[in-house]
């Protein structure tokens, strides 16, 4: 059996919905983990059952400013990732997708750390190209309202890029798409968690536009397994690497399968879509196949009721409290 090397581990973003699952699983390896998050999008809730382990710290944290800490790996996962939050305080989603690269990347500097910047699929913009593999460029505009978010990443991807040239750092890029599963925020507007809380809750399920759009859905733990993958990787790639499910699915489609797995009445209701919207995505994951083995296995209707389950108890949970402060 191999033996397992003690690493301390920098999390950032680590209490909101991938940063917590991540924690969990490095925790749960024997590492040291440090989260530290400003809590803008994620809760301490989501790290609660982690914070009686001697193994994990909590910091209160805005990645915008220095850190001063001594790691040896930096998963850097702090920014908004819904559109209405990110959009919310747009400056602020730039700041911290580029303020925060460079203190991360400066930090990975003095301290010879690895890091891993958690990129995303939006790099792609709306693509002209389908599915989408890591050489392509993107189509994404540079002053529209998903700016802040798209353009920011890519800029913390080039800063990455110039710190692995110029400063020899070993960085690994991982091209988030999208990814759902329990501890999603119930009011962060993205599809799974709007879908499912309507389904729940009775309410019509929003479908934008015509719901003739596509998206691939991706499971946490099968995202956290790539993540990993991709950080203890022995030769770091040497760009950016897609992680995500490509079993392709329209909005409507996904609709339909939230209210037949949640058993609920609620109808569709269709609505704006909104500006600059993708109109197609799926990921290409040769490379992470070829270099990390990795693929993922949970089907989107096992993930959906995982999801499902989760939620129905949050809902539970809500009413309990509120019945007992009445
Ligand atoms: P999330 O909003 O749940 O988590 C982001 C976390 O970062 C939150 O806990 C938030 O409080 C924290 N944060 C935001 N600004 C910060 C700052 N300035 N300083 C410190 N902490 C800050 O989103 P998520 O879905 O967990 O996404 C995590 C990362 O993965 C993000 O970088 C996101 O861009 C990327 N990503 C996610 C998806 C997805 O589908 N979930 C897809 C592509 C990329
Ligand atoms: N930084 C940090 N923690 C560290 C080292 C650096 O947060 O342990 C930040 C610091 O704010 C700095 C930035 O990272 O401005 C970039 O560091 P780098 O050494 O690349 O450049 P500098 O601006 O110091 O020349
Ligand atoms: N969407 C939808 N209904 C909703 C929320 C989103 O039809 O209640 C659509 C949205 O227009 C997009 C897709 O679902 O086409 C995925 O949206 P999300 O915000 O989850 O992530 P994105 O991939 O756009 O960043």
């Amino acid at each position: 059996m191999k033996e397992l090397i003690r690493k301390r581990i920098l999390v950032t973003g680590g209490a909101g919905f991938l940063g917590s699952h991540l924690c969990e699983r490095l925790v749960a390896q024997g590492h040291d983990v440090l989260c530290v998050d400003n809590f803008y999008t994620g809760t301490k809730r989501n790290v609660a059952h982690l914070l009686d382990h001697a193994n994990f710290e909590l910091m209160r944290h805005d990645v915008t400013f220095p850190l001063y800490v001594e790691v040896d790996e930096i998963y850097n996962l702090a920014c908004p990732a819904s559109p209405i939050h990110y959009q919310y305080d747009p400056v602020q989603t730039t700041k911290t997708s580029v303020h925060g690269a460079i203190n991360m990347l400066g930090l990975a500097k003095r301290v010879r750390a690895k890091l891993l910047q958690a990129s995303t699929s939006e790099v792609y913009g709306d693509a002209r190209q389908h599915p989408q593999t890591e050489d392509y460029w993107g189509h994404v505009n540079p002053i529209g309202p998903r700016s802040c978010y798209d353009e920011g990443k890519r800029c913390a991807e080039t800063l990455c890029m110039d710190y692995k040239r110029q400063h020899g750092l070993d960085i690994r890029i991982a091209r988030i798409f999208n990814t759902y599963g329990p501890r999603m925020h119930p009011q962060d507007g993205r599809v799974v968690s709007n879908f499912v809380m309507q389904a729940l809750t009775g309410e019509a399920l929003t479908v934008y536009g015509d719901g003739s759009q596509t998206r691939c859905f991706c499971y946490v733990d099968d995202l956290i397994d790539g993540l990993i993958r991709l950080m203890n990787a022995s030769t770091p790639p040497e760009a950016p690497v897609n992680l995500g499910n490509p079993h392709e699915i329209s909005m409507l489609d996904t609709a339909r399968r939230v209210i037949a797995l949640s058993g609920s009445g609620s109808d569709i209701a269709f609505k704006p879509l909104p500006v600059d919207d993708p109109w197609h995505r799926c990921p290409s994951i040769e490379r992470a196949r070829t270099l990390l083995q990795w693929e993922p296995h949970t089907s989107l209707d096992v993930g959906l009721e995982a999801t499902i389950a989760w939620f129905r108890r949050l809902i539970e949970s809500t009413r309990e409290r509120a019945a007992m402060a009445y």
